[in-house]
């Protein structure tokens, strides 16, 4: 026979309850930290477009002055 706190008694299952209402500015206030960020943007200098910082440009596929992927134009 097993005799430990759980065959003794049926525990009652407590859990941490707030003890006051937090209110509506309290609330707002903790979230005020919590926004979207823009994505980092940086410029091609081979074709000046719009781009990821440290990536392969995209639209002409130079990256640091050089040609490393060629880019298939859509037709
Ligand atoms: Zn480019």
């Amino acid at each position: 026979m097993l005799s430990g706190p759980e065959t003794q008694k049926k525990r009652r299952i407590t859990v941490a309850l707030p003890k006051r209402k937090f209110s509506k500015s309290r609330r707002d206030k903790k979230r005020t930290h919590k926004k979207l960020s823009l994505p980092a943007m940086a410029t091609c200098s081979h074709c000046s477009q719009v781009k990821s910082p440290h990536r392969v440009c995209l639209h002409c596929g130079y990256y640091n002055g050089k040609k490393v992927i060629e880019i298939k134009k859509a037709s």
